[in-house]
C-alpha cells in the first residue's frame, strides 16, 4: 500500500465534491507569513514515515502573528528532519465545531466499508462508530448518524445532520467509484454553516 500525496489526495476528495480547507506546502516561514494574509493558520510536517503527526508534535495550530509562525516553522523543520523526506504545509485555521472522522476501507472479506465517528482523540476513546457497507443510501446515512452514541452532539442541530448526511453520501460514492485500500477523513471539522476536513489520508 501506498500513501497518496496531500494535494492528490485533497484534489481526488474536491473532486466528489467534499471541500477540503485551503492549504498550500510553503518552503521557508516567510511563504507561510504571506499565506497567513494576518489570520489564524496551521503548520504540519507531512512525511510518510509520521501518521500520527500531532502525536510527535508536528502540528501546530493557531498561530497568526509573523514571530509565532516563524518560530513554529523553524520548529518543525528540526522536527521534521527525523522523518525526511517531508513536506510543510500551512492551512487556514477551521473555527469552532465538532470533530467527526469519516473513513473508508476496502475488507477483504467485506468489500468497501465506510465508517462514521465522533472525531480526533474521541475515536479511540469511546470507540463511537458506525459502519455500513457501500454504497449507502441516505437513509443508511441517517441510520449510521442515529446509531452514535454521541449522535446528540452531531445532531443538536438539523442543518449539521444534513451536512454529515451528504459527506457520507459523497465518500460512499467516492469509495465505489475508485479502488482504494484506506481513506481517512479525519477530522472533518463540522459546524451549522459549513465543514471543513482539515486531514486526509489516503492508502491505495
Ligand atoms: P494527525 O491526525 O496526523 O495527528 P491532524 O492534521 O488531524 O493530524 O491534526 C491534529 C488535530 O489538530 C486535529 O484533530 C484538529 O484538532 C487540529 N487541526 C489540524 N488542522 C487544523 C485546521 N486546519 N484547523 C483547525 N484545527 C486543526
Ligand atoms: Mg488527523
Amino acid at each position: 500500500m501506498e500513501l497518496m500525496e496531500y494535494g492528490a489526495a485533497a484534489k481526488l476528495v474536491n473532486s466528489y465534491k467534499i471541500k477540503s480547507i485551503e492549504s498550500r506546502y510553503v518552503k521557508d516561514a516567510k511563504d507561510a507569513i504571506s499565506f497567513s494574509k494576518g489570520k489564524k493558520i496551521v503548520l504540519k510536517v507531512l512525511s510518510g514515515k509520521a501518521l500520527h503527526k500531532s502525536k510527535m508534535g508536528l502540528v501546530k495550530v493557531g498561530l497568526k502573528e509573523p514571530k509565532e509562525i516563524e518560530d513554529a516553522f523553524k520548529e518543525l523543520v528540526k522536527k521534521g528532519k527525523k522523518f525526511a523526506p517531508y513536506k510543510i504545509i500551512a492551512q487556514k485555521m477551521a473555527q469552532g465545531g465538532i470533530e467527526i472522522i469519516i473513513g473508508g476501507r476496502n475488507d477483504a472479506q467485506f468489500g468497501k466499508m465506510i465508517l462514521l465517528g465522533l472525531g480526533g482523540i474521541y475515536v479511540e476513546t469511546f470507540k463511537d462508530f458506525a459502519l455500513r457497507a457501500c454504497p449507502i443510501t441516505r437513509f443508511d446515512a441517517q441510520s449510521m448518524i442515529a446509531q452514535l452514541k454521541s449522535r446528540k452532539v452531531v445532531t443538536y442541530n438539523g442543518k449539521m445532520e444534513r451536512q454529515l448526511e451528504e459527506l457520507l453520501l459523497k465518500t460512499s460514492q467516492l469509495l465505489v467509484k475508485t479502488k482504494l485500500e484506506e481513506l481517512d477523513l479525519n477530522p472533518v471539522i463540522i459546524r451549522e454553516d459549513g465543514y471543513d476536513v482539515v486531514d486526509i489520508r489516503v492508502l491505495r
